[in-house]
Parts: C-alpha cells; structure tokens; sequence
C-alpha cells in the first residue's frame, strides 16, 4: 500500500443567488486517504481534519495548476455511486436487531451494507445518495410521507466506504431547517463530505470539491421537487432546486475553483418507470454538452434506468434503490452500483475509459442471511456455489430485468460492462 502524504479536500459549495468574483472564496478542508489504485481491493480511508465552511469567513484557496505528485503516479480514478438510501421503518428494525446480535442497544446500521462493502470500500471516491434528512440520535423518527430517520445510518455509511453523498431530493425539507442542519452536522462529524443542502447561504455559495489522491473532484446536487414544500423565499440555500441553467453554472464555477473532474447527481425522472423520461433525457444532453460536466448520476425512480453514453461521456438516469424496504414492486428491489474509472488524458482533462454497472439487490425477506434484511451484490451471491436454487432463481431474474433496462439505450454496444459473476467484467 502506497502511503500518500495528505491531500487538501476543498469544500468549495456552490453558488445560487450570489456571484463568485474571480477572488472569491473558497473553505477548505482536509482529506487524508490511502490506498493503492482502483482496482485493488484495499480499503479507502480517509478523514476530514477541518469542517467545511459554515458561513463564517470561508477562507481563500487558490486552485493548484501544477500536477501533485500522486496526480502523475495516479493517472487513473475510480468513482463508485449509487441510489437511494431511503430508510423505511422496517429497516430501522433490522438496524436495532442487528445492534442487539453485537450485544449493543441502539441501531447498527453497517450490516445492511455488509455484502457490499467491498465493492465500495476498494473505491478511490466513493458517493451514496442520502434521501432523507436524520433525527435527533434518540429521536423522535418518522417514516413515509415525510422522514426523519435515526442518524446512526450516517457513520455507517462511512464506515461502509462512502466518501460523501448527495443530499438534494424531494424529502430534503421532510424536517425543514433543522433537519438539514442536524444532518450536515452529523456528517461533517462523521467525515462525510456532502452536497446539495446547506445550513447557510455561504455554505451555498460555493460548489464541494473533494481532493481523492491529488485530484480534485466536484460534487453537485439538484432535485427536481421538494414534494409540494416550498423553499423559504428568505432560505432558498437550504437545498438545490434543479434548474439547469443554475446546474451549469455551478459546474463552470467548481471548474474555475480547480476541479479537474465534475460530477451532476441529479434527483429526477418518474418513480417506477424503467425508462428516462423525456425530460431526464434533454436535460442530459445538455449537461453533458457542457465541457464542465464529466459525469450524471441519477436517482429518485426507486428502480433502475439507462446507463446511455452522449459524447464520449456518461448518464446513469437512475441507479435504482440502494436500501429501501418497497415490497410491492420487485423493481424497487433492484439497484446498481454505477462504477465509472477516469483516466487522465491532458493537464486537468479526464475521460471516463470504462462504464461498469455492478446489479444488486435488496433481499427483504432473509433469504440470503437467516432472515435478516441485506442488500446483496448479485455478482458475488451468483459466484456463491452454496446458494439455494430459489436464491439463484430470484437473484437471475433480477439480474435479467436490471441487464434489460440497463442497456435500453446503446450501453452495450458503447461498452457497459454489468458485472454477471464476480470473475466477469
Ligand atoms: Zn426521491
């Protein structure tokens, strides 16, 4: 394992309503990580020393033009991303069970993800989607309509491999202000680095970049709805409201602040539909267009759509569920883990070189660890020769219905790999 000397991790949140002088600031933050290239199966680590700005005299970071030396020996990255992590009642449950089996009280949210852990952990950069705002540690929680839910799920996910999660989406206003700011709180303990709410106007203002083994990376969030809530007229920084237009600039502004990779989550489409609607579509080719974005990741529908390459660069429209508990539509039990590896091909210029999609699963009823909940790689339960017939059968089906919509738009003849085993690329 190589060992890297620290890295600056620049939290560099966006602008909606103020203009970025060219002097203008930018917090910072540090990101310590180690570990070999993305293709090893080392576990990333990595720890935040300095908080993002909250508002109070963000200090000036000038971007670095010269390549660090981990960027010359680093020439290519691996991002892994996923769906929604959308924590319904019953999985609260499963997190209490699972604290109980430790000898713990409270909620043990890690073993949810354990079979996928790997997957994540090996990642150079590693995003989840963050659904739904936390509750206090004791609570009180809430489920559907409007969520609030433990904030134990929030170390979990970094202890998982997570990096940071988008956070924009219709439930972003479920517990107005103090949601969101109980829940950039909890992350920022936890050394998760976020986008798309904020607890300030300052926060707001400037896009989050991430610093991943001397590269530096924007994230960016929009949702296309808040569910029938409305942003404060006097807060309209709480959370991004998708409009491209204000999308587009932000991506200009994170590019002008030294971020060599830009990646769009966007919170759109039609929950249930496999299919990316007319509109997720249009405005993919248009952020794509744009020299500022290098990647979209979607979420919201609950189930998986299109990966589709436009211009040598790549749409998820939607990654499906990544844990959730909607029993009613076996769709909303498939999810894929998008896993995108860039290459450095100019002086702060990179190209996504392979598309992968790794289908997974959430198994509800406990078929795969004695009545537990878990989500599952379908890859890694196909490879197991000691699965029961039934596990296999339901396990093929999904990875037939995740192919299917998958490759609806050209992915397979523009070279998406979906991981079938886990010898298979
Ligand atoms: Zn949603």
């Amino acid at each position: 394992m190589m060992t890297l000397r620290p890295a600056p991790l620049t939290i560099v949140p966006l602008l909606c309503c103020l203009a970025l002088s060219a002097s203008g600031t930018t917090g910072h933050a540090t990101l310590t990580k180690r570990g070999g290239t993305g293709n090893t199966d080392a576990p990333t680590q990595q720890r935040l020393t300095e908080r993002p700005p909250e508002g109070n005299s963000p200090t000036v970071t000038a971007p670095s033009t010269s390549p660090s030396p981990d960027h010359r020996e680093s020439p290519e990255i691996t991002v892994v991303a996923a769906g929604d992590v959308l924590l319904h009642n019953a999985l609260w449950a499963q997190a209490t069970a699972d604290a109980k089996a430790a000898g713990r009280s409270g909620y043990d949210f890690r073993p949810l993800f354990s079979e996928v852990e790997s997957i994540i952990s090996s990642a150079d950069l590693a995003i989840c989607h963050l659904e739904t705002v936390v509750g206090p540690s004791g609570g009180p929680f809430s489920g559907y309509p409007r969520f609030v839910v433990p904030p134990q799920i929030i170390p979990a996910l970094k202890q998982v491999g997570y990096d940071g999660c988008s956070t924009a989406s219709n439930h972003s206003l479920d517990d107005g202000e103090r949601g969101i700011r109980r829940t950039l709180t909890a992350m920022d303990a936890a050394g998760l680095a976020h986008s798309g709410t904020a607890r300030s106007a300052a926060e707001a203002a400037h896009p989050t970049i991430v610093t991943v083994r001397g590269v530096r990376i924007a994230l960016l969030s929009y949702t296309f709805s808040f569910n029938g809530l409305r942003l404060p007229s006097d807060q309209a920084w709480l959370a991004n409201d998708l409009g491209a237009d204000a999308l587009l600039d932000e991506a200009k502004r994170a590019r002008a602040a030294g971020a060599e990779i830009v990646i769009a989550s966007v919170h759109w489409g039609v929950e249930y539909s496999q299919t990316a609607s007319p509109a997720q579509t249009k405005l993919a080719k248009r952020f794509l267009a744009s020299p500022n974005i290098d990647l979209v990741l979607g979420h919201h529908a609950h189930v998986v759509q299109p990966f589709e390459r436009i211009g040598g660069k790549w749409v998820v429209y939607s990654m499906g569920n990544h844990v959730a508990r909607q029993p009613q539509r076996e769709t909303t039990q498939d999810g894929v883990i998008a896993k995108m590896t860039f290459r450095r091909v100019a002086d702060r210029q990179w190209r996504t070189i392979t598309a992968e999609g790794i289908p997974t699963r959430m198994d509800l009823f406990g078929v795969y660890d004695a009545g537990a909940m878990r989500l599952v790689s379908i890859p890694a339960v196909l490879s197991d020769r000691s699965i029961s017939p039934y596990l296999r059968h339901v396990c093929n089906l999904s990875l037939d219905r995740t192919k299917a919509a998958l490759t609806a738009r050209g992915a397979a003849s523009d070279g998406l790999i979906i991981r079938q085993s886990q010898t298979s690329r």
